[in-house]
């Protein structure tokens, strides 16, 4: 395997051009991919020499810029990151373990390939893979998608994208022309094909945040088939941007889950219902009603009926977190 490591982000983009090499940046996730055959073998262009890629900045406005090979780690021992963006930092601290968070990078986690074991077992074809079927939906899918977007059924991997969905946030990205996405638009659920809607060529150079709410409360919840080192089941994150520095009610709200869909999702039926809640009371009718309806948005499939309930369960108990009246 060829691996190359340039210095510059042009040089870098040259390498990925027509050459079908592949980008990588911690490696946590394309090093276990190229061994299972997720992807075709290929060159390398290791990303961790290109230091326009690293490092915080922080506009006049207070908003931050976070450099694409920033550690998921330092999201949330950064304090002044930590500070701004209390959900990012609670989910950044939650996710896999210290040795992953510590090594893999905020772009390489938004862009990493989902988990389902069909598609990271080399004895099968599917979409994914340049097949024309979905073994898993006919096949063993317990941790699929509950809310079914499209003909692949694993859900979107990635823990930051539910906490950058809740802050608005967007991605910048190089690559034959220079395009910033939101990070609502950058997973496309119907396509059963890829997991991003990023071409190989591209490198996802920056994630943009919005200026920090003062008197936000945060909260991240997963629940997980085990304890630790585990993709979630059901993750969610929520903002609530509260009057009188975070002490009076609510002013606006922002939930956000992943787990469940090929993409992550805004639920903002229950942001509606939490406006005008109070910190320290439990959530009124008008939220038990907006978690209720979340069985609308489902359509199981034949093994992922139980996530119905874990979903509005998971959120219920992170907007209780949120509020600082959880049991
Ligand atoms: C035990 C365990 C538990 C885990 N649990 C979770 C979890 O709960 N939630 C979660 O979100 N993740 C979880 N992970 C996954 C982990 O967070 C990812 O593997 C990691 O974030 C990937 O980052 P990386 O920098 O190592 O990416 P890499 O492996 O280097 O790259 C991942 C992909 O992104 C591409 N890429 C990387 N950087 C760029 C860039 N700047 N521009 C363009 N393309 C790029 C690569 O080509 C590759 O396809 C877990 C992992 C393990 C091992
Ligand atoms: S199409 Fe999606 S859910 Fe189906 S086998 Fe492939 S990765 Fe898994």
């Amino acid at each position: 395997m060829t691996i190359t490591k340039p210095t510059e982000l042009g040089a870098a983009l040259a390498q990925l051009d027509g050459t079908g090499a592949r980008p990588r940046a911690g490696g946590t996730d394309l090093t276990a991919c190229l061994a299972a055959g997720v992807v075709e073998p290929a060159p390398v262009v290791d990303l961790t020499g290109v230091d326009d890629l690293r490092g915080v900045a922080w506009a006049g406005d207070g908003s931050a810029r976070v450099g694409a090979l920033t550690r998921v780690a330092e999201l949330s021992t950064d304090p002044r990151l930590a500070d701004a963006y209390p959900a990012l930092a609670m989910t950044a601290a939650a996710l896999a373990t210290p040795q992953v968070r510590g090594t893999a990078t905020v772009g390489g986690n938004l862009l990493q390939r989902n988990r389902c074991w069909y598609l990271r077992n080399p004895a099968f074809d599917c979409f994914q893979t340049g097949g024309d079927s979905c073994p898993a939906r006919s096949g063993d899918h317990l941790y699929g998608v509950v809310v079914d977007q499209g003909p692949c059924a694993a859900p979107h991997p990635s823990s930051l994208a539910v906490a950058l969905l809740a802050y608005g946030a967007s991605v910048q990205v190089a690559g034959q022309r220079e395009r910033d996405v939101p990070v609502a638009a950058l997973y496309d659920g119907t396509d059963p094909t890829r997991d991003h809607v990023l071409d190989p060529r591209e490198v996802l150079v920056a994630v943009e945040l919005p200026v920090p709410s003062p008197g936000e409360r945060a909260s991240y919840l997963r629940a997980t088939g085990r304890s630790r080192a585990e993709w979630p089941l059901v993750e969610a994150a929520v903002r609530l941007v509260c009057a009188s520095d975070g002490a009076g009610p609510v002013v606006s709200a922002s939930v956000a889950v992943g787990g469940v869909a090929r993409t992550p999702l805004l639920l903002p039926g229950v942001a509606e219902a939490l406006v005008d809640a109070v910190p320290g009371s439990a959530p009124d009718e008008g939220v038990d009603a907006a978690l209720a309806e979340l069985a609308d948005l489902c359509d199981p499939l034949p093994a992922t009926g139980y996530k119905v309930d874990l979903l509005s369960a998971t959120v219920r108990a992170a907007v209780e977190q949120a509020l600082g009246c959880a049991l």
